[in-house]
Order: C-alpha cells, then structure tokens, then sequence
C-alpha cells in the first residue's frame, strides 16, 4: 500500500504533473468543527467509526494537498437549510482568492433567491457546485431549482451531485430523482459523487445515457468502503470503459484514511495507466480548467 509519502513519486510514474481532485472540502472553521463533530459521533449515525484523518487549520490541510501534489481542487460545501447557501458562495470566493489553486465553489438550495445568486456566482467566477440531496433533504426535482439545472447546463459549470444512497439513504436520494433531473436536463455536466454508491450501477447507468454526465471515485474501492458498499466487478468494468468520464475524487480531509489509500484503490481496479492518467488528471483539467 503507498502512503501519502509515496504519492508524488506514484503520480510522476504516470508522467503527470501533479493530480486534480474535483472532492475536497475546505468550509468556514465553524461549519467544519460542526462537521468533525458529526463524524466523531459516526458510529451513531452510520454504525461505524469515521476518524477523520486529516484536521488542523485551512492552511495546514492546503499545505498537506500541495506536498501530494493534488495541483487543483475544491471547497465543497452544503447547505442544509434555506438562507446558507449565498454566503458560503461568497466565503468560497474569499477563500479561492488566497487559495490559487482552489476553484471557487458553490452551493444553492431549493429557494426562491438561488436562481438570482447562482447567476452571481458564476459572474462572479465559481467554477463548480455542491448539491448533497440527503444532508440538504430536498428533492432535486424542486421546481425552484428547475431554473438553476437549466442554467447550470447552459453554462457547462460542472455540479457535484451527491444523490447516492450511502452513508445514508434520503427521502429523495438513489438515481430517480436525479435522473429525472437529467432527462429534464441532458445537457448539464454533472459529476455523480461516490459513483453513486451504493447504487452504482444504476447512477453508471446515467452517465452512459448522457454524455455530460460524469463520476468522481471519492472513497469509491478504499478498505473502508469496500466494507460499506463493495464494488462489483461488473461496475469495474463499465468504469474503465467510461474512462473519459470518471474523475478522482478523495473526500479529502474528511476521510477515515490516508489520501494514498484513494489513489491505490484505482489502481487495484487493474484499468491502466491510460485510465489512471485520464481520471487522476485530464478529466480534472477538463472539467475544472488546467492549472
Ligand atoms: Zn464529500
């Protein structure tokens, strides 16, 4: 197994220059100690523990991406309630504006502004949304966002979709409701968080529906996912064939492991080199523009 020690030298034997992970999470200090929080308690709320591996300040956790080598990133954040999500807009683009190497990152919830400050946040230059449908505990189909997809998808800003039923099932989560938002929406550029787990084959159904439709690997073949939602061999083998629309994703810092661990779940999948460059890098740069 590499450790996070291993990482720049396992990259640099890809021939890349570094690595782009489209799942990260970087939040205001209060919202975040409110999240460790949380995980501390995750034998609680999920029957397993859930170290979080990686704390200290933002500039310690950027530190730490930057000596991996992870060259672009994000700062994912979601909402649970209406009257959140304008702000941590605006705190994302802060903290963009002294971190150059994160893209800007957004939000929205189901509410009659977030049409008006979606719009904003992409004038203003965010480069990515977060949507989490079981923590925000709406239905993605909400005709207040109707709007806010079609936007989305004119614009070709990717949004990170959570919608999988793992850790925990929602109300509206699985590959219904945000399949129907696609059928409404085909042209949106969507990034499916966790492949979708544990539904994976139904959410790698999507995206060989819709060309714009994308997976990150975040936790996705780790140990400690394997033991929540395994993946099969047949999921496997649809991953490398849509080799151009998966991308690497860690859950970074809030993950129960080290980085490394991410990057040698990929590889364990046996799909290549070809397919470790695509998914480590170029689809990164793709969606969320080179370095
Ligand atoms: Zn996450």
């Amino acid at each position: 197994m590499i450790r996070d020690d291993d990482v720049p030298a396992w990259w640099q034997r890809l021939g890349l220059p570094g690595l782009i992970d489209i799942h990260t999470h970087f939040m205001p200090a209060r919202v975040m100690v409110a999240v460790w929080r949380y995980f501390d308690a995750a034998e609680k709320h999920y029957g397993v523990a859930w170290p979080v591996h990686y704390r200290g300040s933002d500039a310690e956790r950027v530190a730490t991406l930057r000596a991996l080598g992870v060259r672009r990133f994000t700062a994912l954040v979601y909402p649970h309630k209406p009257g959140m999500a304008e702000s941590l807009n605006a705190w994302a683009r802060d903290f963009a504006a002294v971190t150059p190497d994160c893209v800007p990152s957004g939000k929205f919830f189901p509410e009659p502004s977030a049409l008006r400050y979606v719009r904003e946040a992409i004038d203003a230059g965010t480069g990515v949304f977060k949507v989490h449908v079981q923590v925000g505990g709406f239905d993605p189909r909400d005709e207040l966002l109707d709007p806010v997809w079609g936007l989305l998808a004119e614009a070709g800003v990717p949004v990170v979709v959570h919608c999988g039923s793992g850790p925990l099932p929602g109300r509206h989560t699985g590959p219904g409701p945000f399949g129907a938002v696609l059928d409404a929406h085909p042209r949106l550029t969507a990034v499916i968080a966790h492949c979708g787990a544990p539904e994976f084959a139904e959410h790698l159904a999507l995206a060989e529906r819709h060309p714009n439709v994308h997976l990150d690997t975040t936790m996705v073949g780790t140990d400690f996912m394997n033991r929540l939602a395994p993946v099969p061999g047949d999921v496997v083998r649809r991953l490398g064939e849509l080799r151009d629309r998966v991308v690497l994703g860690t859950d970074f810092p809030n993950i129960p492991y080290a980085f490394a661990e991410q990057l040698a779940a990929l590889e364990r999948f046996g799909l290549g080199d070809n397919w470790l460059r695509a998914v480590c890098w170029q689809n990164g740069a793709r969606l969320l523009g080179s370095p």
